[in-house]
């Protein structure tokens, strides 16, 4: 009899419902903070909460894909919603085998604390890992100029417009001036302050906009 009862409960406790924690399976990864879960048999984009990992074109931008690949891809997680962003994607805490995804990122050096949408008691201790990382020079921290995100972002927007600085392509070693096409290229991702700065650390000027 109390088995009987116990499955009504756990049957219950299974129905599609409007609570705000769910699970479903990773059937795609968008890159290092954005996930595809099936929910119902439908595909939800996910936005990991409180986190940012570098954009694709930026260094790592791969490397935090892969790594939240090798977390949850395949797998089943447990989707906690917190929000719905402007883009109108479920903003969630994701948890695989018990894990975090979202602390996890920021624990390996994948990812920052969004500290501007990142207001919860635990986002102390995020940050405290985001230090911890940082000292150890963990993923991304390993470029010491590495870029938030949002700030890359927002570079990107008025490529080079009102902007002062070089950026150096730390690839071929060429550095651009604001204005540039190349400006923001993939590997455009080292800053420098001054002219002098990028040829004395070896990098040459564009052909194209002449720094
Ligand atoms: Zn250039």
């Amino acid at each position: 009899m109390a088995h009987i009862h116990i499955f009504i409960l756990t049957a219950l406790l299974l129905l599609p419902s409007n609570l705000h924690a769910w699970t479903g399976k990773v059937i795609g990864i968008s890159d290092g903070d954005t996930i595809k879960v099936l929910h119902n048999r439908q595909q939800v984009k996910i936005r990991l909460h409180g986190v940012d990992t570098p954009e694709k074109k930026q260094a790592f931008g791969n490397k935090a894909k892969k790594f939240t690949s090798s977390m949850v891809a395949g797998k089943i997680v447990d989707v906690q919603e917190t929000d719905k962003d402007r883009y109108g994607r479920t903003v969630a805490l994701v948890n695989v085998e018990g894990k975090s995804l979202n602390r996890s990122l920021v624990k390996s050096g994948y990812a920052w604390v969004y500290k501007k949408y990142c207001k919860d008691s635990f986002c102390r201790d995020w940050l405290k890992d985001e230090k911890r990382a940082r000292k150890q020079r963990l993923g991304l921290w390993q470029d010491p100029h590495a870029m938030a995100p949002w700030e890359w972002r927002h570079k990107g927007k008025d490529r080079g417009i009102g902007q002062t600085g070089f950026h150096g392509n730390t690839s071929s070693h060429v550095f651009h001036k604001p204005g540039c096409k190349h400006f923001n290229c993939k590997n455009c991702t080292l800053e420098f302050a001054t002219r002098a700065k990028a040829l004395s650390a070896g990098y040459r000027p564009c052909g194209m906009c002449r720094p």
